[in-house]
């Protein structure tokens, strides 16, 4: 029987992925040996986050100013959009320092299983980047995962920008059937984009 500000931690603990119960007395008894001072400094950055991330204005991404720094980087190419799901796999394409363009986070795949619909991710918003962007956008670039809910993410994203004159792409060459963009190597994913087919 834990006391209760203990087990109130470890039950936080265990909302995280990956975290069971005893993982989680285990976090919490170490983090009881740390100085008093750390623990302060582990909640403040946590109530930080809370306080001040939002979302990019215009890639959706997680930022702590309006636009985030890729977005407001002058040198980045603002005609060309690498859509992916997850702020994850925009870290990964980021480590791979190929791609100079911008981003759109949609937030999630498509997955109907559980209950995610293009209305539930951020497509309205990539849809409204595409029409008031100036310059214009010459090229859409999905890069979504190498499964059943990335595919039907490109598909439909595909079907629905069709309409617009830019050229969409997709990456997957290279990257193995069933895998997530946020596992794949560097060099793996520079390949992947490198080899972009138009969809
Ligand atoms: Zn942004």
């Amino acid at each position: 029987m834990l006391p209760q500000s203990i087990q109130n931690l470890v039950d936080h603990f265990t909302t995280l992925p990956g975290i069971g119960p005893k993982t989680a007395e285990k976090l919490v008894f170490f983090l009881l040996k740390r100085a008093p001072k750390d623990l302060h400094d582990f909640g403040a950055a946590l109530s930080h986050i809370a306080d001040n991330v939002q979302l990019c204005s215009l890639c959706q991404n997680f930022t702590d100013t309006e636009l985030c720094q890729i977005c407001s980087n002058p040198r980045r190419d603002k005609s060309v959009i690498c859509v992916v799901a997850d702020p994850l796999d925009l870290l990964a394409l980021e480590s791979t320092h190929d791609f100079r363009g911008l981003y759109h986070v949609l937030g999630h795949n498509i997955n109907p299983l559980e209950g995610i619909t293009p209305n539930d991710i951020r497509i309205k918003e990539l849809v409204q980047r595409i029409e008031k962007a100036d310059p214009q956008i010459s090229e859409i670039i999905l890069a979504l995962d190498a499964n059943t809910e990335g595919e039907t993410t490109a598909l439909y994203l595909a079907r629905l920008l069709h309409k617009y004159p830019v050229k969409i792409t997709r990456i997957g060459k290279g990257l193995p059937m069933g895998s997530d963009m946020e596992y794949a190597d560097a060099m793996t994913l520079s390949n992947a984009l490198e080899g972009r087919r138009e969809i």
